[in-house]
């Protein structure tokens, strides 16, 4: 699905960084680009544990700062987006943030990966994100659930785009 997406955006959060993915979300990006698929990161101000924690972990990857792009901005775009990949964040793509007055982040702007025709949600197991609380993208139709560490499935993305594995 991605290799025929036009446009993919990653959001990137606390699991991309525990699991230490980011060389293999570079590689990611490289097939993706090889392909002609445009790739752009989605950037939320708290995503990961510590201001700028995502900037940081791409930037070592080396991937390039213009397609990191800010929430805000990248929001208006997500109605376009063919594949959202969710890689390891959870609280900063919750919907309740939006309607659920009795939710801990009601009212914290989030990152719309639900407004993405699909979804794909990277992480290893049904728990919940730092806030303690279910998501229910993770329930919607249009989203496709990947179990696993952040690293070991990327890797796999990688390659099966490469041609040389199975995939997940
Ligand atoms: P979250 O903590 O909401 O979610 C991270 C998700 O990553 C978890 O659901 C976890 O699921 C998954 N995960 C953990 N390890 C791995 C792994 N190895 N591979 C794949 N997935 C993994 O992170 P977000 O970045 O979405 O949001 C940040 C949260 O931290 C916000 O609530 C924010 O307010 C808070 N915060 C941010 C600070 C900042 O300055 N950035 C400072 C303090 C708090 P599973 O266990 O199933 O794998």
């Amino acid at each position: 699905m991605m290799e025929q997406a036009s446009s993919v955006v990653i959001v990137p959060g606390y699991g991309m960084a525990v699991a230490q993915a980011q060389h293999r979300v570079r590689e990611l990006y490289d097939q993706l680009h090889k392909r002609g698929v445009g790739v752009k990161f989605a950037i939320h101000p708290v995503a990961g544990r510590m201001p700028g924690h995502m900037n940081v972990l791409l930037a070592e990857a080396e991937i390039p700062y213009s397609d990191l792009v800010d929430m805000s901005e990248i929001n208006a775009d997500m109605g376009q987006c063919d594949v959202c990949l969710v890689l390891g964040a959870n609280d900063v793509v919750n919907p309740a943030a939006r309607f659920d007055k009795n939710s801990p982040i009601f009212g914290m702007p989030i990152i719309d990966a639900d407004k993405a025709r699909t979804v794909f949600a990277v992480k290893r197991s049904k728990n919940p994100g730092f806030a303690g609380i279910d998501n229910e993208l993770y329930f919607l139709d249009k989203t496709w659930m990947l179990f696993g560490d952040a690293k070991v499935v990327v890797g796999d993305l990688v390659k099966n785009l490469q041609g040389q594995g199975e995939g997940h």
